[in-house]
């Protein structure tokens, strides 16, 4: 393993039995990705839960924070028996409608994502556009694409995750409201891809979102990972959190490591989703994580009788 980093200079650290008591030392609190790192979407990460359950047992606050807004992740939990709290995880629907409320958002949100996504927002009082999605196939001719188009300044917000159902027109649409300065533009999950194992690719918001921003101009808030909003704005004030004695777990450069560069926490990379090892000899020096680990599992290994 210590070959594929062998071009780096100054390359992450392995956490092994050797240095995992240092490690240790060096942050109060744990704050997870969830897809990648504690499961993949099609089966579970050998011992995360244990792995889990000896952080915890060692004293330390295990926190969780995920771009993925499609399903709330907290049955995945208690199926994998590592129950947890509300107020321990947070994504972005859950981010988005809690800035809404604090900000006093009273107009309307077109918003393009799943429905579980707008339910969240519309539980925080926000008012969704389109109400119900329509299964009527668009008429094929500019008129109709341009009656399509209805000018509402009680719009103020463009909102935009992963929506499997996205269509043309809500791309459309979506430009058109971006053209008043006034309406504002959120963006939950900015991922390009999700890759996991058995060799297929889904495609994650991110080219729509850069679509939505070369159309109208703009650019958007990002309030998922990389974005520091869920960390910095709900985590840490709702837990009180020291920035500098937490590490970020996660499986992904760019909305991981890049979150943790973004809050001040420190990184550590687990190898058991969309990153290998070979990729840290090409990505950006600043996305480095500090430390690598195979598996959050592995630390049932090494702690485990400690913690337990
Ligand atoms: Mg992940």
């Amino acid at each position: 393993m210590g070959g594929a980093l062998a071009k780096l200079k100054r390359g992450p650290l392995a956490v092994t039995k050797d240095n995992v008591e240092d490690f240790m030392q060096q942050f109060d609190t744990i704050v997870s990705d969830c897809d990648g790192v504690v499961w993949t979407p099609l089966k579970g990460i050998p011992n995360a839960k244990e792995g889990l359950e000896s952080l915890k047992a060692a004293g330390k606050k295990v926190l969780f924070v995920t771009n993925n807004s499609v399903l709330p992740p907290f049955k995945k939990f208690e199926r994998i028996g590592y129950p947890v709290e509300q107020n321990e995880v947070v994504y972005p629907a859950i981010a988005i409608g809690r800035y809404l409320e604090k900000i006093g958002f009273k107009k309307k949100a077109f918003v393009m994502g799943v429905e579980h996504f707008k339910d969240q927002l519309r539980s925080r009082g926000v008012t969704v556009v389109p109400e119900k999605r329509t299964s009527e196939l668009m008429e094929e001719n500019l008129v109709a694409m341009l009656n399509a188009i209805q000018e509402d300044t009680e719009i103020g917000a463009v909102i935009v995750d992963l929506d499997v159902n996205v269509t043309f027109m809500d791309m459309v649409i979506a430009t058109n409201h971006l053209r008043r300065p006034d309406c504002m533009f959120l963006v939950g999950a900015t991922d390009t891809f999700v890759t996991f194992d058995e060799g297929k690719i889904l495609l994650g918001p991110g080219h729509f979102i850069r679509t939505l921003e070369e159309c109208s101009g703009r650019k958007a808030e990002q309030i998922g990972k990389p974005g520091a909003m869920m960390v910095s704005e709900y985590l840490k004030e709702i837990h009180d959190l020291d920035m500098s004695r937490t590490i970020f777990v996660g499986d992904s450069l760019v909305q991981d490591m890049g979150i943790a560069n973004a809050c001040g926490m420190k990184k550590l990379l687990v190898l058991s989703g969309m990153t290998q090892l070979k990729d840290l000899e090409t990505c950006d020096p600043q996305l480095l994580p500090d430390y690598y680990i195979d598996s959050i599992g592995d630390f049932h290994t090494l702690l485990g009788q400690k913690g337990a």
